[in-house]
């Protein structure tokens, strides 16, 4: 009987045990279950996730990838100096200086070497004048047109050989006219520049009358140029009553632009280029 007794405690005595490891078990998932629901609900990550965030944080910046395109103008201006490309003169164009438009080109005064008309534009017959006065050129001639003046270009930028091709053809004609050839020099050289000391090689200059003489006479052109010019920079080069300072006899239709400022001033004080480039 009290065998009995014993194995019947035995029994329950291991019931109790494998219940007590079967709640301590039990107890350990629930505490696991609960403790992923808790942090899955105050971050928003799963706990694997979290782990390889952490990770991506702690990478050092500098191993970054690079940005699909390197701004240029940056990396230019962070080469050092001495990598730049290094310019071994200065330009010596003299039609690049500042005052471009006030250089002068006279008998004493040839065009200036290495003088380059920087670009050009052509006009519709195929005249060409330097860029840089075409604009103004076009404004004048719209207004001019606008009051029923008729303008019309017949010579505006010479090469030299172009330059020496009408002194040639001048001292032909002088000399088929009775002239020896010097005489027929001399009087060429009254009509036409010497080659190199004509201001139509600077391309800056335009001879101006009407395309058509029976539909318009020039002097309707040249009256409105008188008074008008100046506006858009430009001056009647070489006026009647200053032959002895510009060595160049009247010639109404020949117009030089000098910018508006000078232009303004040489109109308001009568004076040509030569006059007021010394009086600066
Ligand atoms: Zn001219």
């Amino acid at each position: 009987m009290y065998l009995e007794q014993r194995r019947e405690w035995i029994r329950r005595r291991r019931r109790q045990k494998m219940i007590q490891r079967l709640l301590i078990l039990a107890g350990i998932i629930l505490a696991i279950v609960v403790g992923f629901i808790v942090i899955k609900k105050f971050t928003g990550h799963d706990v694997v996730q979290l782990v390889s965030e952490q990770a991506e944080k702690e990478r050092p910046e500098g191993l970054l990838p690079l940005p699909e395109f390197v701004n240029e103008a940056e990396t230019t201006a962070a080469l050092p100096e001495t990598e730049a490309p290094t310019e071994t003169e200065p330009p010596t164009n003299p039609a690049l200086n500042e005052e471009w438009m006030l250089i002068l080109v006279n008998k004493e005064h040839p065009i200036p070497k290495g003088y380059e008309v920087p670009a050009f534009t052509e006009l519709r017959n195929s005249n060409r004048v330097d860029s840089r006065i075409y604009p103004a050129l076009q404004r004048m001639f719209d207004d001019a047109r606008a009051d029923g003046a008729l303008p019309y270009i017949t010579s505006s930028y010479r090469s030299m050989d172009k330059q020496q091709q009408l002194m040639d053809e001048k001292i032909i004609d002088y000399q088929s006219e009775g002239h020896s050839r010097a005489e027929a020099v001399e009087l060429a050289e009254a009509w036409v520049a010497i080659p190199g000391t004509s201001e139509h090689q600077l391309g800056l200059s335009v001879d101006i009358s009407t395309e058509d003489h029976s539909v318009q006479e020039p002097e309707v052109v040249w009256n409105w140029l008188n008074k008008n010019a100046w506006k858009y920079g430009f001056i009647q080069r070489y006026p009647e009553d200053k032959t002895e300072i510009t060595g160049i006899i009247n010639e109404p239709w020949h117009y030089r632009y000098v910018g508006e400022a000078a232009a303004k001033e040489m109109t308001e004080k009568g004076l040509v280029l030569e006059e007021y480039l010394a009086q600066r």
